[in-house]
């Protein structure tokens, strides 16, 4: 089998498998690395013509899958849907993938949230809500490897963006790297603005599970910050309903 790690969501709901291919199954870019994709959703027993794809823009811009998505890459950097038979699918290298499921409507999905897109996870619910009446109190989430607070180093401006829009606990001041003049001081924790984001809008805290995986820290996973912005591994992300 071609390297993937599995997530479950938290409690007793075994019913989807949330998957990321790591940095040994090779690039996994739409429409650019299919022969590495076919070769994973094969090896999975997924088709690729079942998996939805996009053209990310680090937006926060979330497609569903029964109206707006079927040919093509279309651009946005969420999908969700409600058809067992459709894979929702992005790529991530440092950005965040967040897995979603809904347990009373079993609208499910998968986001790609870096720092311009934080806040795609409340753009979710929202569309959740709109189309299926999802309420948040009954998703769980998954907060999946991404370059955390012990890599991912911002700038002043960033770091008030965070603290402000998000909440203070987003961001930490580093005085060592302040003392040496640094301008990228701040410690900047995607996970936490994340979770926030999530307790707003009234997802139980038990219902948010986060990995405490750093893509730049670990060589398994594909990284901007660690292998160089010329030449890093775009790792799928995707999520599928269990097979028994
Ligand atoms: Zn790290």
């Amino acid at each position: 089998m071609t390297p993937v790690k599995f997530f479950s969501f938290p409690g007793n709901y075994p019913s989807f498998d949330c998957i990321l291919t790591l940095r040994a199954s090779g690039p996994m870019k739409a429409g650019i690395n299919d022969a590495n994709r076919s070769r994973v959703f094969t090896s999975l027993g997924i088709d690729l013509a079942q998996t939805v794809s996009l053209t990310q823009t680090h937006s926060r811009r979330v497609l569903v899958s029964s109206s707006d998505i079927h040919s093509g890459y279309p651009e946005g950097d969420g999908i969700l849907t409600v058809n067992p038979a459709t894979i929702p699918c992005v790529t991530v290298a440092d950005c965040m993938p967040i897995w979603l499921f809904n347990r009373k409507t079993g609208c499910f999905g998968v986001l790609h949230s870096g720092w311009k897109g934080t806040g795609i996870l409340q753009e979710a619910l929202v569309c959740a809500k709109e189309e299926w009446g999802a309420q948040s109190q009954d998703f769980l989430v998954i907060l999946g490897p991404h370059i955390r607070s012990c890599c991912y180093t911002v700038d002043e401006q960033r770091a008030r963006y965070f603290s402000e829009t998000f909440g203070p606990s987003c961001v930490v001041l580093d005085e060592a790297l302040m003392a040496s003049a640094s301008p990228w001081s701040w410690r900047l924790s995607l996970s936490e603005a994340n979770r926030l984001i999530a307790l707003e809008a009234g997802i139980p805290a038990d219902q948010v599970l986060d990995t405490a995986l750093c893509t730049a820290c670990s060589t398994e996973f594909g990284s901007c910050r660690r292998e160089g912005s010329e030449n890093f591994t775009h790792m799928a992300a995707f999520i599928r309903p269990r097979v028994h």
